[in-house]
């Protein structure tokens, strides 16, 4: 039935997906194959009871800046996006900090807390801006540079070039510490941001995400309809272009005929072959588990066995309920329409000890974390037909986990602690309320989408070692494996993980060329400006 095949790609989350339509929109004969019975993989939401609940992705932080977007587009295919004017608020005890995505806003909200932190925050803004907007971003849809290519590039390029090459030595939190913040909770509020996804604070050599993080966190938005609604505009135009998505099947094994790669088996035992592979699987599964190790080239191998999964994973729990809103006491008003509304921290060691909590496995009695309301700047969230049941809403509340936990019990427990800590700040909030409850926990994680082993949600610790070039290995990092017909586009290959699609988008282009099929998309405008500005190599 799929004979004739060009290109089969492995797992139709948001790399898989992208991946597949470029190679499709360019005439390849193409199959994405999946072990769930929907396609997506982190793009989920789970309908229950007629509430959409996004249980794993929410907030893109590129939203319409991610070149699929226009090159594919995904409007057309209904993917749109919201992007609330107050995007996070930090409740502390006696103050609260709002971020707006209009920096003058917050600006002026860091001044009722601490005027003197003004300047270090419009500077720490315009900073981190700059580097996300001239580097960071455009880096992320080229494939990686080698590191000592990229650093004579960047200190080439000019001082800010020369800055970027400094924070690779540094860690998150360093770099926000040294713009000399005189108030603890303006910094550990940066902190937060930055390292919410799970980047150590603490992370030798990591400092260089930090800007993208904290940048694009006053900046994110939700897909309209819930997260899902990415995955349904991308497979709409990958089958608008002919390629097709086989859900319900788990790959079992890659097909290798000497050196080369000709397609894989299902766990049924069916053969689909193909002139070439892309898989956005983790490297374990790529080369310890579908392919025999004995038969690959060593370093391929000890790549896979030393590769180090995340220290912390999310646990995120999501109610439907009927009622109002939270409305917190004692705030100003801007706070009951943040996008992110931040908890439990008042200091940046409170965020260290979250995160430090949840690398050593255990989870803080004094609960940290953010919750969001979805339903209250995408009304398609909700489940408002049934005139009955009065004005529904969705909450969801998300903090840094540990894997090792007993999360059979832990999971319900924690989801009730953490909706009583937050009606301890928006009393409005009743128990009575919830008409659904999905608690999610690591476990969970793992147990949907395997190759976020551990819970991991990048498919692999970001440590210096495993970032750019080295993800996953030096000789994979033009998105092609030493073997040939055989290529990597996941989470687990340079941008990394989170929504942003660069790794599908990447792979895409070396397939195609090894195809020898036309390469219809132009480079986007901001990477074009980072060559020309000597931040990135010519193509
Ligand atoms: C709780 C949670 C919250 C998150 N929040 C955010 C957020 O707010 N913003 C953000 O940008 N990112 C967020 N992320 C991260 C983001 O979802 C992932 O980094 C991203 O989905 C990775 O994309 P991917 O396509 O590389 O892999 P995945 O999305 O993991 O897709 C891999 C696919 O491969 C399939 N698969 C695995 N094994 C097989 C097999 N043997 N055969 C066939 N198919 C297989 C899986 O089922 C899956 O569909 C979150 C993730 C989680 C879990």
């Amino acid at each position: 039935m799929y004979s004739d095949l060009d290109v089969l790609v492995l797992g139709a989350g948001p790399n898989g997906l992208t991946c597949a339509s470029y190679l499709a929109k360019a005439g390849a004969k193409v199959a994405v194959v999946e072990r769930n019975v929907e396609s997506g993989g982190g793009l989920m939401t789970q309908e229950l009871s007629g509430f959409k609940l996004n249980s794993h992705a929410i907030y893109m932080l590129l939203a319409e800046l991610m070149p699929p977007y226009r090159d594919l587009n995904l409007e057309s295919f209904g993917v749109s996006f919201v992007r609330p004017e107050v995007q996070a608020a930090f409740l502390y005890k006696d103050e609260s900090l709002v971020l707006y995505s209009d920096p003058a806003r917050s600006a002026d909200s860091v001044a009722r807390i601490s005027p003197n932190d003004v300047e270090p925050f419009t500077q720490l803004y315009s900073d981190f801006r700059r580097a996300s907007e001239e580097f960071i971003i455009p880096a992320t849809y080229v494939p990686p540079v080698d590191p000592l290519d990229q650093i004579e590039l960047l200190e080439q390029a000019g001082e800010l070039g020369r800055w970027i090459n400094e924070l690779a030595e540094m860690t998150p939190r360093e770099l926000i510490h040294g713009y000399g913040f005189t108030d603890e909770r303006i910094e550990a509020g940066l902190i937060y941001l930055a390292s919410m996804f799970g980047l150590d604070p603490d992370g030798g050599g990591m400092g260089f995400l930090a800007p993208v993080y904290v940048y694009r966190l006053m900046q994110s938005a939700l897909v309209r309809g819930g997260t899902h609604q990415l995955a349904s505009g991308l497979r709409r135009a990958l089958e608008s272009f002919g390629g097709i998505v086989l859900t319900a099947s788990e790959v079992r094994e890659i097909i290798l005929d000497g050196n080369r790669v000709s397609g894989i088996v299902l766990d049924d035992g069916q053969r689909i072959s193909a002139k070439a592979v892309v898989s956005t699987l983790n490297p374990e599964q790529n080369f310890l588990k579908l392919l025999d190790p004995a038969l690959l080239p060593t370093p391929l191998v000890e790549t896979a066995q030393a590769w180090e999964w995340d220290e912390t994973s999310l646990y995120v729990v999501n109610w439907g309920i009927v009622g109002e809103l939270p409305r917190y006491v004692g705030r100003p008003q801007e706070v009951d329409n943040a996008l992110t509304v931040v908890m439990g921290i008042e200091s940046p060691d409170d965020v260290l000890s979250h995160f430090e909590a949840a690398r050593l496995g255990s989870i803080p009695d004094g609960l940290v974390g953010h919750a969001s309301c979805p339903s209250q700047f995408d009304a398609l969230s909700a489940a408002n037909h049934l005139p009955d049941y009065g004005n529904c809403e969705v909450l969801r509340w998300e903090c840094l986990a540990p894997y090792e936990a007993n999360w059979t019990t832990l999971k319900k427990e924690l989801a009730a602690k953490a909706f009583e800590n937050w009606s301890r700040y928006a009393p409005n909030l009743s128990k009575a309320n919830i008409r659904v409850e999905l608690p999610w926990s690591p476990e969970d994680i793992e147990r949907h989408i395997p190759s976020m082993k551990r819970g991991g949600i990048k498919h692999g610790a970001y440590v210096s070692i495993q970032m750019g070039y080295n993800r996953p290995s030096p000789d994979c990092s033009s998105y092609r494996t030493p073997l040939e017909g055989l290529y990597v586009g996941g989470a687990s290959t340079h941008p990394g993980g989170m929504v942003l699609l660069g790794g599908g988008y990447n792979a895409a282009r070396s397939v195609v060329e090894d195809l020898e099929l036309p390469i219809w998309w132009n480079a986007p405008p901001m990477v074009t400006t980072a060559i020309t500005d000597g931040y990135l190599p010519e193509a």
